[in-house]
């Protein structure tokens, strides 16, 4: 592919210094690109990036009123597909933690230049530049409007399915995770991948979350009535972990059906929680005091530090499929499953797997010691009232020696 012509890129240069931006300004016209904006202010740079749309965007990590690290979360809030560049002149190591950061956002990043900027190294920086593939930027676009959501919210169209989750030990149900549905009239069911991040980025997820928590709750009160007593789960979108009023609804929701806050579970991501860890901190051991448990949703994927991990209140930590499936048979995954199952019980959580698609599987899992499993081979997702029946078969393929105790 041809070079992009420099004149067609459009540049955004911020940085609270009026010295640096006239210099980038000028570096940047020598160089041959003519499309240079320069911003003092980086809330007014985010108005500047929608529209008309900058495709690369130089900043200064540290800026008074919005840091370089706020404003990469902003950017990530706005669906920002252009690249950026860090300009610094902090140490090495912020840099390359604010990179990382950059890249956990899923934001294209240039490199990262050291104040004074050299203009030999501004160019090979922008060289590195190539125009967004259009199909993954249609891709991210959120495919239904908030007031379909809304709409579906009010109408009763999102559905709770409940996915097992049994003890590896004992073969005992112990609870469920609650996974949303939308019974769309036109495109049918609808798995959460379909439309939870529409719904972040419409920021309803609050409403459409706590819509699916007071159902669980609901479900729970009616499987209680039966001799049920299972745990639930629900995923709860870190947006909402900011939210210091969020402890308080639960609690409420909770007390209304008269369920213990401990059968009900609060999984977070733990990717962004250490953009405001203090907030996170408060939250999270709020919800913990009320009673609630709190698990750290696959845990191998994020980001956390050993340090944050042991300060956070978790009682239980989820390992994703993607070290689970088939980790029998790879050397990697096996490595990677049987670390986080160790990590896990250092800290003294409860240690859940998710993906458990085969025999094999779940006999690496019981023999690695992890707690509780969920996954294809013990059940899909099901609605409420399919789990009666399901328990039945269950507890006859368990008897029938499928899952031998180890
Ligand atoms: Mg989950």
């Amino acid at each position: 592919m041809a070079a992009p012509d420099k004149n067609a890129i459009r540049i955004l240069v911020l940085d609270d210094e009026p010295l640096m931006l006239e210099f980038l300004a000028d570096t940047l016209g020598a160089l041959g690109y003519s499309q240079v904006t320069t911003c003092g202010s980086g809330y007014r740079a985010l108005s500047l990036i929608e529209s008309p749309g900058m495709d690369i965007v130089l900043f200064d990590l540290k800026m008074p009123e919005l840091d370089g690290l706020q404003f990469i979360r902003h950017l990530k809030g706005r669906d920002f597909t252009g690249s950026v560049v860090l300009v610094s002149g902090v140490e090495d190591r912020i840099v390359q933690s604010s990179e990382q950061l950059v890249r956990a956002y899923g934001i294209n990043i240039l490199g990262s230049l050291t104040k004074p900027v050299l203009p030999q190294e501004l160019d090979r920086v922008l060289s590195g530049w190539s125009p967004p593939d259009s199909t993954i930027a249609t891709a991210a676009e959120p495919a239904y409007t908030a007031a379909e959501i809304r709409a579906a919210i009010a109408s009763g169209e999102l559905v709770n399915f409940y996915q097992p989750k049994v003890n590896l030990m004992t073969g005992e149900l112990v609870g469920a995770e609650v996974l949303v549905r939308w019974r769309h009239p036109v495109d049918g069911l609808l798995a959460p991948a379909m439309f939870i991040s529409a719904a972040e980025h419409h920021e309803i997820i609050e409403a459409l979350t706590a819509v699916v928590i007071r159902q669980a709750l609901e479900q729970a009160k009616a499987w209680k009535a039966n001799d049920l007593a299972l745990d639930l789960s629900v995923n709860v979108s870190t947006d909402w972990l900011s939210d210091l009023e969020f402890p308080d609804l639960v609690e409420d929701l909770a007390a209304r059906v008269n369920i213990a806050p401990r059968h009900l579970m609060l999984e977070v991501s733990g990717g962004r929680l250490i953009e405001d860890i203090r907030v996170s901190l408060e939250i999270l051991t709020r919800l913990r005091l009320m009673g609630f448990g709190l698990c750290l949703d696959a845990f191998g994927a994020s980001s956390l530090s050993l340090a944050q991990l042991r300060s956070l209140p978790f009682s239980e930590m989820k390992v994703g499929r993607e070290i689970v499936t088939g980790a029998w048979k790879s050397r990697n995954a096996s490595a990677a499953l049987e670390s986080s199952i160790s990590l896990g019980k250092q800290l003294a959580v409860t240690v859940t797997a998710e993906g458990a698609e085969s025999i094999e599987d779940w006999q690496f899992l019981q023999a690695s010691g992890c707690h509780l499993c969920q996954g294809f081979f013990v059940a899909p997702a099901m609605r409420a009232e399919e789990l009666t029946g399901w328990i039945q078969i269950w507890q006859k393929r368990y008897r029938e020696g499928l899952a031998p105790a180890a």
